[in-house]
């Protein structure tokens, strides 16, 4: 979709856009069901780049310990607990740059990727940046979906980020498209950027091709001793006018809301539900930032009559 039409859209009354996106969704999704994922940080902190939204940056002083990868053990261990509590994605991120074929650490996240693919959840991985070779290998040791977030506008991307660029960001994608693997890919709001940005990012996300399957649209989490620390929250009505354009425009994607849940009020969440979420992170912890208790999503969830997928309705 064009800017133009997106800002159009942006900018019809509320209850016109969200009863449009809410068509829109029920053409193409099972209006009640909602997929639980399950994020895991298989390797934490220390990281070269200096993403100005991240505790895992080594470029700030955040609380945040450098830890080595983690055993395929405790990888797997978490991965069972995820799917007993319903997940029926489980995704594993790394604080790297990137990685690359040759490595060991490439080879013990491949021998990690064998072994939990086994377990029936859709495998997803977040690694930083690749190329064809580690996508090729990666989605044949069973990696179902590749995270590579664009996170916001392409003008915006340089205030944020200095030690990679946002075409980085865009031939990792690319990358991932050729292999066959599905693309993950979304941003991040309320770090100071404009509404402007915002549309420009569901401007390219909505030109790639093929479009990504799923698409997380993250609140910051402001993290004590990173730049953006300070951020005020999102504007409710702000993210729901956001989620409900990325349904229109992203019709057949599974729209996550991600990080930034605990700031968002339950009444706050339903209306994003109505708007075209379907997909939430689940658990207590997303990578290094709070996440609302598991069993605190089972009510909601219950409570506003949506269906986890995986789960029959009683
Ligand atoms: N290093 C890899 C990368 O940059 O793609 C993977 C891990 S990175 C932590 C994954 C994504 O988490 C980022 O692209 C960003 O969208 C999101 N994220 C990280 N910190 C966040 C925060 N404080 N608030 C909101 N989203 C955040
Ligand atoms: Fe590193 Fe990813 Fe955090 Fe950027 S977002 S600092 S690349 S872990």
């Amino acid at each position: 979709m064009k800017f133009a039409e997106l800002s159009a859209l942006y900018h019809r009354p509320l209850f016109d856009l969200i009863s449009q996106s809410r068509a829109v969704h029920l053409q193409h999704w099972p209006g009640e069901e909602v997929q639980r994922c399950s994020l895991l940080s298989i390797k934490t902190g220390g990281c070269s780049e200096d993403c100005a939204y991240c505790a895992q940056s080594a470029h700030y002083f955040t609380g945040v310990e450098r830890e080595e990868l983690l055993s395929l053990e405790n990888v797997l261990a978490a991965a069972r607990r995820a799917r007993s509590q319903g997940a029926t994605r489980f995704c594993m991120g790394a604080a790297w740059r990137g990685v690359r074929d040759g490595s060991g650490k490439f080879e013990c996240v491949l021998e990690i990727v064998r072994e939990v693919s086994q377990l029936g959840m859709e495998v997803c991985v977040t690694l930083g940046e690749i190329g064809p070779v580690e996508a090729r290998k990666l989605k044949s040791a069973g990696v179902t979906a590749y995270n590579h977030n664009i996170d916001t506008s392409p003008e915006f991307y340089p205030e944020i980020v200095s030690t990679h660029t946002f075409q980085n960001r865009l031939d990792t994608i690319a990358a991932v498209q050729k292999s066959g693997m599905s693309v993950c890919c979304g941003g991040i709001i309320g770090m100071g950027e404009s509404e402007t940005d915002r549309l420009r990012m569901l401007e390219v996300l909505s030109n790639f091709d093929p479009p990504p399957d799923s698409v997380p649209i993250n609140c910051l989490m402001p993290m004590p001793g990173t730049p953006l620390a300070d951020q005020p929250p999102v504007d409710i009505f702000e993210l729901v006018r956001l989620i409900a354009v990325t349904r229109i425009a992203l019709p057949k994607a599974r729209v996550r809301l991600a990080a930034g849940r605990t700031r968002i009020s339950r009444e706050g969440q339903a209306l994003c539900f109505f708007a075209g979420t379907n997909s939430i992170f689940y658990g207590d912890k997303l990578l290094t930032a709070k996440n609302p208790a598991a069993d605190v999503d089972v009510v909601l969830l219950r409570e506003l009559g949506l269906q986890p997928q995986g789960v029959t309705a009683s």
